[in-house]
């Protein structure tokens, strides 16, 4: 029988119901990606050279309440990731030396980093398995800003709230 002639069954509106309620409460989360946060939060990257100090470096972190400087050649290219963290290592290292150092003696060279077409869930994913908090974001090679974990939780809780708030008007009517 052709498409157009079968007759309307009790099953149909079963299963729109079905596809039409998982639509609305997941596909927020499927296609959310890291250019959603960079679009509230903008692309602004701090950064410090190789040859700073962590004198330099501590400065920044406290001035700008942030967790994490890229690091950064001349021509603006990514060499590195020095955290608060690195720091903290350091301090337990070399007490009271600490600050003289550079920022090349003690940054993570091997950066991992994120795109902006990347999903969220995958950028969870690779920072609970690395054990770190903060991604630099790259394209065409050029630094267009930097996520860390608690932007990706704050961006989920939000969605949390909507999505509970559109069940709600569901239930509600
Ligand atoms: P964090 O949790 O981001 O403060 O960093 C913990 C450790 O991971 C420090 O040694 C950082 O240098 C390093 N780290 C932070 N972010 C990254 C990243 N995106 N890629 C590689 N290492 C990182």
């Amino acid at each position: 029988m052709p498409e157009s002639y079968r007759p309307h069954l009790r099953k149909d509106d079963e299963d729109e119901r079905t596809v039409t309620q998982s639509i609305d409460t997941n596909v927020s989360t499927k296609h959310a990606t890291v250019q959603n946060i960079l679009d509230r939060k903008g692309g602004t990257v701090f950064s410090i050279r190789p040859q700073d100090t962590l004198h330099k470096a501590v400065e920044i972190l406290r001035d700008q309440r942030i967790g994490a400087l890229v690091v950064t050649d001349a021509t603006g290219a990514l060499q590195g990731i020095l955290s608060e963290r690195d720091i903290v290592r350091k301090l337990a290292d070399a007490p009271g030396r600490t600050l003289p150092h550079k920022v090349e003696d003690i940054m993570t060279r091997d950066v991992v980093v994120a795109t902006p077409d990347e999903p969220l869930v995958t950028v969870l994913q690779r920072m609970t398995k690395g054990r770190f908090r903060h991604m630099p974001v790259v394209a065409s090679n050029e630094l267009v800003g930097m996520i860390t974990i608690g932007d990706v939780v704050q961006y989920r809780l939000n969605e949390l709230e909507h999505e509970a708030l559109q069940i709600k008007q569901l239930i509600v009517g």
